[in-house]
């Protein structure tokens, strides 16, 4: 058997014949990713901007915000362009797309304003995402919540159209890197055997796996390793009734350590470590709001506690939120949210 027949055509062939159909015939497409993109969102959108570069295609890549600094390692991420910076420029690119492909995000609203200059372009769209509950208002919506990662889809997909030998070394790490980062370095969501096939595939690109490794992990600056120390050891709370640990800081706190964007980045996995805690918070007073991000563990559903309180959402097991009011007032409102699910945390707590 060829290393490669053991990768199953987890997403419909048809759909991949329309995807391609659409670049084919395109010329200015502009990639997109959510608000404060990830590695997964940057690693998809890049692997997918090199393709069309060498497809021949004027590709862009736009993404709401900034991003950290143990990022910018890839290769490509100095051609990001960052909405935030010129609304102006950004949305007459978005305008006059042919093409605009939506990654990491199931709805507009995920890319900020963004999104409503994304809604308002005549451009054909298309998703490909791995979240729940995709939006509708997109031409070709490739949504696979069970992958493990945008950046597993785009590998999919591109070698679903028969493009493996093509694929770069530098697409090859802009993939490995997303699906590394959305499984914590292959700890969670990450169960399914054909992952380790594709990142065999990968490997095999001359990916040096130990090396993107340490330049997203272990790149970090002495203030945000002393700013850890300090949340462990200063701002968290242990709800062992309810199995659950909340961290917090506010912005007083990070000004303490100088704050730089990304540093808080990973915080949340932290309390999931501790003895049976299968529900951790991280929240995080940001400029004009409330930032949060959940973690849990078995069945317990931080998606939809996120949802509940702090409109928000995500993944069963890594969802995130926001709150607009004051710092208090979020950290009460996860108070109450937390004990009208003592049940739901019973339960999971069970499945231990
Ligand atoms: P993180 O905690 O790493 O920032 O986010 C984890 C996951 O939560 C993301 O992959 C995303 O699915 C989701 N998420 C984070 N922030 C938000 C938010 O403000 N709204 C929604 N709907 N989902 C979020
Ligand atoms: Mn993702």
């Amino acid at each position: 058997m060829k290393f490669t027949e053991s990768i199953s055509d987890v997403i419909p062939p048809q759909k991949v014949e329309e995807i391609m159909a659409s670049i084919d015939i395109s010329e200015k497409i502009v990639i997109t990713t959510h608000l404060s993109p990830d590695g997964d969102a940057l690693g998809s959108s890049l692997a997918l901007y090199h393709y069309l570069k060498s497809m021949g295609k004027k590709a862009r890549i736009i993404v709401p915000n900034s991003f950290p600094y143990f990022l910018k390692w890839m290769k490509g991420s100095g051609e990001i362009e960052i909405y935030e910076y010129n609304p102006e420029a950004a949305k007459h690119i978005l305008s006059g797309a042919d093409l605009i492909f939506s990654l990491d995000y199931n709805i507009s609203k995920r890319a900020g304003d963004m999104g409503t200059a994304i809604d308002a372009s005549p451009a054909r769209k298309i998703l490909i995402d791995h979240h729940l509950a995709p939006g509708d208002n997109f031409d070709i919506i490739l949504s696979h919540p069970e992958i493990s990662s945008t950046s597993e889809l785009i590998f999919r997909l591109l070698f679903q159209a028969g493009k493996y030998d093509e694929l770069t070394q530098a697409e090859a790490e802009c993939i490995y890197c997303g699906m590394m980062t959305d499984t914590g370095g292959f700890t969670f969501n990450s169960s399914e055997p054909e992952i380790f096939e594709i990142i065999s595939l990968l490997l095999r690109k001359n990916v040096d796996k130990d090396a993107i490794y340490s330049h997203v992990f272990h790149n970090y600056s002495a203030d945000r390793f002393r700013l850890l120390g300090f949340t462990l050891s200063q701002r968290m709370e242990i709800y062992p009734e309810l199995h659950s640990a909340l961290i917090h800081l506010s912005r007083e706190d990070q000004a303490q350590f100088r704050f730089s964007k990304g540093d808080t980045e990973g915080f949340v996995n932290y309390p999931l470590s501790i003895k049976n805690i299968i529900f951790s918070t991280f929240i995080r007073e940001d400029e004009g709001l409330i930032k949060l991000s959940f973690r849990s563990q078995k069945s317990f559903p931080c998606n939809e506690f996120a949802a509940e309180f702090f409109n928000g959402g995500g993944h069963l097991n890594a969802s995130g939120g926001e709150f607009y009011g004051t710092y208090e007032e979020a950290l009460r409102t996860y108070s109450l949210g937390l004990k009208r699910y003592e049940e739901k945390l019973k339960r999971a707590m069970n499945e231990l």
